[in-house]
């Protein structure tokens, strides 16, 4: 089955779709995303994903191509299209192809270029890694200074799970004067006395949605939560460690640096915690 993509206001299939050699995207990464699963055909957490979207383009002083209420219906149209039960939608959006290419902004009137594909992913929420856990390294973060803004700049988090592979690992964590800031995909958290730490919300982090609702589900079940930075020798000592993200839920993490972290098996905050976001997730998805 040919994929059905979304482009510019149409929908094609994937080999019929084009964008610009000059579009901004692809000339200054100069472009926004989202991603969203979907579980039992439906979107999760979408109005959230929404309203990160809106924030980033703001950001950047980018108009957005699409009402929000259209957003939706093209997100369930490529779900149905491509019948995906499990799974992710993609959307990026840049500032366009101007005329030429040029550091300053186009014109207003350069409509900007908007683009969403799916990719099916049977069993993502019952990830056979999930059940082993995944082996992190700790890289240098040596992303720009507005990690807040979900843009297309993906050169380091990528160059990062190049190094990760090559060091027989899963994912890299990033590290920024001696703490950890997050991983190249995702939001870290340790657990400590059954406690969970994850950094403070700021500039230097990806405002992750997944940690949102996470963190809202471990308030409700009494579980205890701070938020502030750790290094990666409070990684090694920790009782447990995970991370979240809206591709891979919650997902422990074993090792780092070659050092095994508690038992050395998913502990059971990180497991009980996935199976709530996973359950509670379900009830709200659209
Ligand atoms: N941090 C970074 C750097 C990310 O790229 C992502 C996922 N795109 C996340 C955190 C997790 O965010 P979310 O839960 O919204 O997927």
């Amino acid at each position: 089955m040919t994929r059905i993509v979304y482009v510019n206001g149409s929908f094609l299939p994937e080999n019929e779709a084009t964008v610009s050699i000059f579009d901004r995207g692809f000339l200054f990464a100069d472009g926004v995303y989202e991603v969203t699963s979907v579980l039992d055909g439906k979107l999760i957490d979408f109005a959230s994903h929404a309203t990160r979207l809106a924030r980033s383009l703001t950001e950047l002083d980018m108009r957005s191509p699409i009402e929000m209420d259209d957003l939706l219906a093209v997100h369930r149209e490529l779900v149905r299209a491509n019948d995906i039960e499990e799974g992710l939608v993609y959307l990026q959006i840049t500032r366009g192809a101007a005329s030429d290419r040029d550091f300053a902004y186009p014109s207003e009137d350069t409509p900007p270029t908007i683009v969403l594909f799916t990719q099916n992913k049977p069993g993502l929420a019952d990830s056979p890694m999930a059940k082993v856990g995944i082996k992190v390294i700790s890289i240098e973060d040596q992303r720009w200074g507005r990690r807040d803004i979900k843009t297309v700049q993906l050169l380091y988090p990528s160059m990062g799970k190049m190094m990760a592979k090559a060091a027989g690992c899963d994912d890299a964590w990033m590290v920024e004067n001696g703490a950890v800031t997050e991983g190249t995909s995702n939001n870290a958290y340790i657990v400590k006395n059954g406690k969970i730490i994850t950094r403070q919300l700021s500039n230097n982090i990806l405002h992750g949605i997944t940690r949102a609702a996470v963190l809202r589900f471990a308030k409700e079940a009494q579980m205890e939560v701070e938020e502030r930075a750790f290094t990666v020798l409070e990684v090694q000592d920790a009782d447990e460690a995970f991370f979240t993200s809206a591709s891979a839920f919650v997902m422990p993490v074993v090792e780092i640096d070659g050092v095994v972290i508690g038992s050395g098996a998913p502990g059971s905050v990180s497991l009980r915690l996935r199976e709530i976001y996973l359950e509670e997730s379900l009830k709200t998805a659209i």
